[in-house]
């Protein structure tokens, strides 16, 4: 396997090459169960068509051992995302558009705070759809997803048990003074691993903060929401706790500030913090302590 390795940094210059078989051969194992070689060539070849050069835009890891990296045509918008583990082979290769948008140069009105109390780990967040898989989506654009973790785990012992996950639990606090609008409290949380889609917020909670700006907090813990619609709350006052509820596979909480009532029907904006740089994905943030 050592000879004709492919390294992550010359992904994109085996791609263009159009070596893909190559590419195929050092994939994992589950990789290929998911798709056959002919598939695979197919795909690459007709993505690969009209694109010019895929350069290394940029690196990151979000779990030990795995890295992502992202390759980005300027000439045809296309974009390459891959994720090579520490033996070098590749774990996934994912064929997407590098696209941007005019909502990225509007800002909310109102500053907010980290929905949450100490160090939390940015899993999904960022004005790019490498850094935040919610991007393409106008409602969800600017949404954050968090978690917790420890000695860069996000869990510690069996991944199957809610309660090894350093996020599950956690406190969630308003992330700026308002009016509750909107509460769901008793949805089941899912084990890990499996998702809840008829119901895919979740218990959440929805305030509205002025300038029409209402922020969202979703996958709650069951039973942990501590306040009630129409209630007026505080900034950095405990609302509820993170969970693993409606559409999240594993416990983070989910945090977005939208234009209107309904996160189906709005758009999301994006943040203007209080006290810390506008947050992407592998940042390592610290929420400031409770009220
Ligand atoms: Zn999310």
């Amino acid at each position: 396997m050592v000879e004709g390795r492919i390294f992550p940094e010359e992904f994109g210059y085996h791609f263009s090459q159009e070596n893909f078989e190559q590419i195929y051969l050092q994939t994992v194992n589950d990789f290929r169960l998911s798709m056959g070689v002919d598939d695979f060539i197919n795909a690459a070849q007709n993505f690969n068509e009209g694109t010019g050069a895929f350069r290394l835009k940029r690196t990151n890891s979000l779990e030990p051992g795995i890295k992502r990296y992202q390759w980005v045509d300027d000439e045809s918008g296309r974009m390459i995302i891959t994720a090579f583990n520490s033996e070098g082979e590749i774990i996934g290769i994912q064929f997407d558009i590098h696209e941007s948008f005019n909502s990225d140069r509007e800002i909310t009105i109102n500053s907010y705070r980290m929905p949450f109390t100490g160090e939390w780990f940015v899993l999904w967040g960022g004005n790019d759809s490498f850094l935040n898989y919610h991007y393409p989506h106008p409602h969800q654009r600017y949404a954050y997803d968090f978690i917790r973790k420890s000695a860069g785990r996000a869990f510690d012992g069996d991944e199957y048990n809610l309660a090894s996950y350093h996020a599950f639990g956690s406190d969630v606090v308003a992330p700026r003074k308002g009016k509750v609008v909107h509460v769901i409290k008793s949805v089941e949380d899912n084990k890990p691993h499996s998702m809840n889609m008829v119901s895919p917020e979740g218990n959440c909670i929805i305030i509205a903060h002025g300038y029409n700006e209402y922020s969202m907090l979703a996958h709650l813990r069951e039973h942990s929401i501590s306040v009630e619609t129409g209630e007026e709350i505080a900034a950095g006052q405990m609302i509820g706790q993170c969970g693993n509820s409606g559409a999240s596979d594993t416990p983070h909480l989910h945090f977005h500030v939208m234009n209107g009532e309904d996160p189906y029907e709005s758009d999301s904006i994006r943040i203007q913090f209080a006290d810390t740089r506008e947050p992407r994905q592998g940042d390592t943030i610290k929420g400031r302590g409770a009220v």
